[in-house]
């Protein structure tokens, strides 16, 4: 259906019931509408289509006014379309984006909007097509209008493309082409082609086959006898649930059966008809934890990821709504699913830093579901061998009650301390010829292969160098977007841009000076991989990384079914390697170069360098034969080493807590960034420091104002960056302040975007 123009307004009778409507737009405020046409007052959560200035949006109804003579004095608009039969998102969801809108400083509109699968969203996209003079010009050959003979051969080729195309996207053509988007505003003031509202509604795809639905065929799992810290962690589960909300932090070291946990708690939910959600970090990555929810539950879960095709999704979406499904296992955003009578929460690897959205609607889905928790009068759970300080704050002041397993769950591991970790410090063991591996890492191989155990080699970089200079003049190639080095890829014979994507063909010749002698520097997974091959022949070696051919549906699966099946001897990856895998056989881990991890500009370096190397660590000795962890470091005294070494995470935590403290971050100071950018790097700096001063004229002493500073990537994909820091201990006086920075006025083409509890600092 496509609309040009909205209704027009009209007076509304005194009491009509209007409608308080959230557009699809980057706007704060709540618009009213009126719906003559219908009985009823259209459900809270219905999807509409209204018109908005000269075009037309989706959005969503959130209230409902009473109509006073005060209200309706200027004039009410109509809405233009319900979509769908019943509301989009039901109540419990729409409060849980509510509290999401104001906690995060979103728009409400694009809030709910994220809430909902693609599949379930109508959108409203402008879209260009031709007029009538515009299609008669493309028909003629020999133009004999005036106008006409004005379009030069690109004019003519961007419109017969338009004509056989009918319409494109306004916004693909602004993106894609400074060109194309000058051609467009002559031909729309030449009246050749016009800009046009088009909405879609939400298509009820009937999709491919649903792997949501042969779920059943999966092998039952049998099911183990809690042993007694297990039992402990249950018993209190059990007894708070169904009593309203409460926050449990299930702190479990590696392979401790926080997943069974999980699972005994969902299965009394489920007894009593009571629902289920489950956040995993990257989904696609952890077959296996869906695998054993299926196990146990059949076809009561739905699997969602962001790999499943939009109507698959949408279709698992809708049997959860409808209360046909009790359970939803998926990743970040399915903490808006819609399970019905919700009484359990749990989040995976709490700590995971990929439940933080980091564009467009920032949340993190870890506190979005302790709220949902919260609101919903559920328990949420809370699991991970190494909580984040925030959460462990959260124990120390009552929030949360913490709950601990600290054996392995395996009968034979359990009977074994945590495998020791050896600190290789390599001011003193020199690496050995290709600069990787220290002969007693490479020593350790050796006898990992001569006693037929796996061994895993942890690099967190992907790509063969990590980036590639002239030995002659010293110049590095970067990418032309963004201000990064680009990393070369030998096997595709690419040179990427890690942050943008953009490729570039492998040249030997510098730009700048012309020498053949370009140089790759820096290891990634690729050209480890390459070198153990080399170094240990015989071995069955393999990669597993983002860039490795294992990113299809059920090809990880395959993958990880040779490792366990014992066909791969040594196993190359980055943190794609230790997300939960359970693999019997590997008996040594090898952690290469965690100090490029340590030393990142980031306050919160050395808790991610930790909690990544105890979950790698946790990998060996999970089987019937002990292991070892082999750490290659320059900086052994380093705390996320010293305490790695001892498996202490309390230990940790009680350090790295003192120097938070001190210099007042998180978890004792909330902070906010605001984020600048725009393609004029001047015009970013002028707003950013407009912005600044905004902040630094309503902050009192209780907020600090820090910048505005460029950003650590002061450019990404042609965007100059620029960012102001706030923080305080006061949520209510940071949220003020930011709410009026926030309204600062910009000029055009400069963006400003708010990030509540930032975790990237970049
Ligand atoms: P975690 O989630 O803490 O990493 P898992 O739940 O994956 O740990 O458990 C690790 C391994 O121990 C799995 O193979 C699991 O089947 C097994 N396991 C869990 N609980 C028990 C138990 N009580 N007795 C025996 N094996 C168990
Ligand atoms: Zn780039």
């Amino acid at each position: 259906m496509v609309f040009t123009h909205g209704s027009p307004s009209a007076k509304v009778p005194d009491g009509e019931v209007l409608l308080e409507v959230a557009v699809v737009l980057p706007l704060a405020d709540i618009f009213t509408y009126r719906n003559s046409h219908g009985g009823a007052p259209l459900a809270l959560g219905s999807q509409v289509v209204v018109p908005f200035g000269r075009r037309n949006v989706t959005g969503f109804v959130v209230g409902h006014a009473q109509a006073s003579v005060a209200s309706t004095g200027k004039g009410v608009r109509e809405i233009l379309e319900v979509v769908g039969a019943g509301p989009a998102l039901d109540r419990a969801v729409l409060e849980l984006c509510q509290w999401a809108s104001s906690y995060y400083l979103a728009p409400l509109g694009e809030v709910l909007n994220a809430a909902l699968p693609s599949g379930e969203r109508a959108s409203a996209a402008r879209r260009v097509r031709l007029t009538g003079p515009g299609q008669a010009a493309v028909a003629e050959v020999n133009p004999s209008g005036l106008a006409a003979m004005a379009l030069d051969a690109g004019d003519r080729a961007f419109m017969a493309r338009l004509k056989k195309a009918r319409t494109l996207s306004l916004t693909g053509i602004v993106r894609t082409s400074v060109a194309e988007s000058s051609r467009v505003n002559f031909l729309v003031e030449r009246g050749f082609v016009e800009i046009a509202d088009t909405i879609r509604g939400a298509k009820r795809r009937r999709g491919a086959p649903d792997e949501n639905t042969n779920a059943g065929v999966a092998q039952p799992e049998p099911h183990p006898t809690l042993n007694a810290c297990q039992r402990d962690a249950f018993t209190a589960l059990l007894a708070a649930l169904g009593q309203g909300y409460a926050t449990f932090v299930l702190q479990g070291i590696t392979g401790s059966g926080k997943t069974e946990v999980y699972l005994r708690i969902i299965a009394e939910a489920r007894k009593r008809g009571l629902g289920a959600l489950v956040l995993v970090p990257e989904i696609a990555l952890t077959p296996q934890l869906a695998a054993r929810f299926r196990a146990r539950f059949g076809d009561d879960v739905a699997v969602l990821h962001s790999g499943l095709p939009a109507g698959e999704r949408a279709a698992a979406w809708r049997r959860l709504r409808r209360g046909e499904v009790g359970i939803a296992v998926g990743a970040r955003s399915a903490v808006f699913a819609p399970v019905c009578d919700l009484a359990v929460v749990v989040v995976d690897e709490e700590h995971d830093g990929s439940f933080k959205q980091e564009d467009g609607f920032r949340y993190n889905a870890r506190d979005v579901a302790v709220m949902r928790a919260s609101l919903g009068r559920a328990i949420a759970i809370l699991g991970s061998a190494t909580p984040c300080l925030e959460t462990y704050r959260n124990v120390v002041l009552g929030r949360f009650t913490r709950l601990l397993l600290p054996v392995r769950a395996n009968p034979v591991a359990a009977k074994r301390p945590l495998p020791p970790v050896e600190i290789i410090d390599l001011r003193r063991h020199q690496l050995g010829p290709d600069g990787l591996l220290s002969p007693p890492l490479a020593l350790a191989v050796d006898q990992a292969l001569a006693a037929g155990e796996q061994t895993i080699l942890f690099l967190n970089r992907r790509g063969f160098s990590t980036f590639v200079h002239c030995m002659a003049c010293g110049h590095v190639l970067r990418c032309n977007d963004c201000a990064v080095s680009l990393t070369l890829h030998q096997a595709r014979g690419r040179l990427l841009c890690h942050y943008c994507g953009r490729a570039e063909p492998v040249h030997d010749t510098c730009p700048v000076c012309k020498a053949r002698s370009l140089e790759g520097m820096g290891s990634g997974t690729e050209r480890v991989e390459t070198l153990v091959r080399q170094r240990f022949p015989k071995a069955r070696v393999a990669r597993l990384d983002r860039d490795s051919a294992v990113s299809g549906r059920g090809q990880l699966e395959a993958f990880l079914d040779r490792v366990h099946r014992r066909e791969i001897d040594i196993l190359v990856g980055t943190q794609m390697v230790t997300k939960g895998h359970d693999f019997g056989g590997v008996t040594l881990v090898g952690i290469l170069q965690p100090d490029q991890g340590i030393h990142l500009p980031d306050f919160r370096a050395s808790e991610r360098a930790f909690q990544i190397m105890e979950q790698v660590a946790g990998r060996a000795g999970r089987g019937e034969s002990p292991g070892r962890i082999l750490v290659q470091t320059y900086n052994p005294e380093h705390a996320a080493i010293r305490f790695l070494q001892q498996h202490d995470y309390e230990g940790f935590v009680q350090d790295e807590l003192a120097h938070r403290e001190e210099a007042q971050y998180p978890p004792y100071a909330r902070m906010v960034v605001l984020r600048l950018d725009g393609t004029d790097a001047a015009a970013v700096r002028e707003a950013a420091s407009a912005a600044a001063a905004r902040a630094r004229s309503v902050a009192d002493s209780a907020v600090r104002v820090l910048g505005p500073s460029e950003a650590p990537i002061a450019r990404l994909r042609g965007r100059a960056r620029f960012q102001v820091w706030l923080s305080s201990n006061d949520r209510g006086k940071l949220l003020t302040v930011t709410r009026t920075t926030q309204r600062v006025s910009l000029p055009r083409g400069v963006r400003l975007e708010v990030d509540v509890d930032p975790q990237s600092v970049l």
